[in-house]
């Protein structure tokens, strides 16, 4: 079944088989709303990272969009040009105080692979949207690509500084060379946007005071392994059982 047929057979199955739970939950999530924080992901129709984690109605706030962007600060500073991502830090991380941000880049991201390709031009102003989106928010990124180079096999370390946190990461990017060159990107993008979101001065006091903490999950859409950005290890990690307790000593505590 293909189409909005088979969108019209899951709205029955759900009503018949998951509604009477989802509305038990969604009871509960409005009288005791306890989300714990929001996600930013590219809007590619492979990933879905509520059902990657698992998550539960009420669990996560979610914003999607071409190349999982949540623009610097600097790019968004009055009311031309405010963006979806920078309200949603403000409703979820400072009206709602919600402790965690996560930002999932993954692979075969095709806003990464035409910002690569229009890596020579990011100066042109002209475009179509989707084009003058990913040129206007994947130039950090692109500068930060620059650090793999030849002499350090296309690894990096790629230098991040969060601003609101004070904290320098040195980070290895695909250190066993398992990806191609945009997925290596993609990778460097998702880390770009934890520097872009540390730097909002809105969040300052709260990233300095340990109430907010942001995130690194990254998808792999061939594979569907995922990955977290481990600050310890300075470099995406792949989470699966053998890892998991390496993984949660960094995380445990941030609640
Ligand atoms: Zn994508």
């Amino acid at each position: 079944m293909r189409g909005l047929p088979k969108l019209l057979d899951g709205i029955v199955k759900y009503t018949l088989r998951d509604k009477k739970q989802a509305a038990l939950r969604l009871q509960q999530c409005t009288k005791n709303p306890e989300p714990l924080g929001v996600m930013f992901s590219c809007m590619d129709s492979r990933v879905l990272p509520t059902r990657f984690t698992q998550s539960d109605l009420g669990d996560t706030f979610m914003v999607k969009n071409a190349g999982n962007f949540v623009p610097y600060p600097d790019d968004v500073i009055d009311m031309s040009n405010t963006s979806a991502p920078s309200a949603a830090l403000d409703l979820t991380c400072v009206k709602n105080s919600m402790k965690h941000v996560i930002v999932t880049g993954h692979s075969d991201c095709k806003a990464m692979i035409l910002l690569h390709n229009l890596r020579n031009e990011v100066d042109n102003q002209m475009g179509s949207p989707l084009e003058l989106w990913v040129k206007k928010h994947g130039r950090r990124s692109l500068k930060k690509f620059d650090y793999l180079t030849k002499e350090n096999k296309y690894v990096g370390p790629v230098p991040f500084h969060l601003k609101g946190c004070n904290q320098s990461l040195q980070v290895s990017i695909d250190p066993e060379n398992k990806f191609c060159e945009t997925d290596k990107l993609s990778q460097v993008n998702c880390v770009q946007q934890i520097e872009n979101i540390a730097a909002y001065p809105f969040l300052k006091d709260r990233l300095h005071t340990s109430d907010l903490f942001i995130h690194g999950f990254w998808f792999d859409v061939n594979s569907g392994n995922v990955f977290m950005l481990s600050k310890k290890q300075q470099k995406f990690v792949e989470v699966n059982e053998s890892t998991y307790s390496s993984l949660l000593e960094e995380v445990k505590d941030l609640d």
